[in-house]
């Protein structure tokens, strides 16, 4: 018999121990003697209705090439589930933007761009290469998607600055009329002129970025004269949510402002009350843009302050939180089936970014930035060797990763993280995080919360 060794075991209360299957998100209490029995391999001496019920969830296999079969058949669904996913796109009308934020990274890299010129042309071709991308998608997912499934997120620099005004009308009319659904990615700043556009039934949901109460959030996100900019888009969140547009409300967090968080989770419950329309949540920064990395928190380091805080302030409830096995914890702790994967993120799948200079990019981090550059649609569509090698990053292809235990959930891991701004990481390079460590703190903490 084969004990898989995608497992994971956590101590938890009475000497018992969680025992975690890393493939299939399975969860199962076990006994101090059972966790002997396995981590010594002793498994010979497991009681038979004990091995029954480890064989039905996935940790046991009766022989190697029974095991290896298991995980080859389940490589091969993947990959077809994969390749064939439901396309994502991203649309940059414009590079401009209107704050001078000061981790963006879009400014870590000089991205040379000429003032908008309101070019319906661009958006056209846009929208003619969006149709050829879907039509090409492989048959072979599990349910065939129609264009309703197919989103479309509109970003720049900023997308919402009062001059492209009729370019985002134009454009969240091409939405509707093919039938796609539009997320738009905004600072928030000049929301205010767009309300009947944002107001259409084609926009799902708008994400803006506060990061933290007044005196934090002006420090970093700044207009080009320094002034702060909390005051107008508390407004127009405000504006938003009153005509009930669904809002995800971002707070970067890192060094500087983690430890205002509580007083920024009493400002959204006092000043919002409880608007079903807003979903505020957290993202740990990876990545200190231009600003450099001395913000950035280590992950494991991040989540333990949070936890901490959420004990002592009730308030940071309101925050959902979005860190690395975020999947497979949620997947456990709800009883819901895990959905293991071969690739990180969309980038390494039907997610392609159009900008309005005709370059293609498959990662949101690398826009504007030539060594990220997948291809062009002008004149001509044409795809380079990147596309391919950003589609054939996976847990499959790199050696490191088809070795590791935690690959299902990590995927490889993002290239571009910490790329610091100027080239691109070597995509052929894994990118790892303390799975190990992450789990373990996740996982304890909800045993703790019951
Ligand atoms: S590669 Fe990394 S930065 Fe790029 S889209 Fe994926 S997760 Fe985001
Ligand atoms: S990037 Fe690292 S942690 Fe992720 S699957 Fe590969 S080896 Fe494992």
């Amino acid at each position: 018999m084969i004990l898989i060794k995608e497992i994971q075991f956590i101590k938890a209360d009475g000497g018992k121990y969680l025992l975690l299957n890393l493939i299939n998100g399975a969860a199962d209490l076990i006994s101090p003697q059972i966790y002997r029995q396995l981590s010594e391999n002793r498994l010979a001496d497991l009681e038979a209705a004990v091995v029954e019920t480890m064989k039905k969830r996935r940790y046991l296999f009766e022989n190697e090439s029974e095991y290896q079969d298991f995980l080859q058949k389940l490589d091969a669904k993947l990959e077809g589930l994969e390749k064939s996913s439901v396309p994502s796109f991203l649309i940059i009308p414009s590079y401009s933007c209107n704050l001078k934020c000061t981790y963006c990274y879009e400014r870590a890299y000089d991205i040379q761009h000429s003032p908008f010129q309101g070019r319906k042309d661009s958006i056209d071709r846009q929208f003619e290469v969006i149709a050829k991308i879907i039509g090409e998608i492989p048959p072979g997912g599990k349910t065939a998607f129609g264009n309703k499934d197919v989103k479309i997120t509109i970003m720049g620099g900023e997308p919402l600055l009062p001059g492209n005004r009729m370019l985002i009308g134009y454009i969240l009319n091409k939405i509707a009329a093919e039938g796609y659904r539009a997320n738009i990615v905004t600072n928030g700043v000049d929301i205010s002129a767009f309300i009947p556009e944002l107001n259409k039934e084609v926009v799902e949901h708008i994400q803006i970025t506060l990061d933290g109460p007044r005196k934090i959030h002006d420090r970093r996100r700044i207009f080009g004269n320094g002034a702060g900019s909390f005051d107008l888009i508390l407004a127009n969140i405000e504006k938003a949510l009153e005509m009930g547009i669904k809002i995800y409300l971002r707070v970067n967090v890192d060094k500087e402002n983690i430890d205002s968080l509580p007083e920024l989770a009493g400002l959204i419950t006092g000043h919002f009350k409880s608007a079903p329309n807003l979903h505020p949540y957290l993202y740990l920064m990876q990545d200190g843009g231009c600003s450099g990395e001395q913000n950035v928190l280590e992950e494991s380091v991040g989540i333990e302050t949070i936890f901490a805080l959420e004990k002592k302030f009730p308030q940071m409830a309101v925050f959902q939180k979005k860190y690395h096995p975020a999947g497979f914890i949620e997947a456990i702790f709800s009883n819901q089936p895990f959905q293991p994967s071969l690739r990180h993120c969309g980038a390494a799948r039907n997610q392609y970014i159009l900008d309005y200079k005709g370059n293609i990019y498959k990662c949101w981090h690398g826009v504007g930035n030539p060594d990220f550059s997948v291809g062009q649609f002008e004149p001509g569509l044409e795809f380079n060797e990147k596309k391919d090698q950003w589609l054939n990053r996976s847990i499959t292809s790199l050696e490191k990763c088809s070795a590791c235990k935690y690959r299902y959930i990590c995927g490889t891991g993002c290239p571009a993280a910490r790329h610091g701004g100027s080239a691109m990481s070597d995509l052929d390079r894994p990118n790892c995080v303390d799975y190990g460590k992450l789990i373990d703190i996740l996982v304890r903490e909800h045993l703790k919360q019951g």
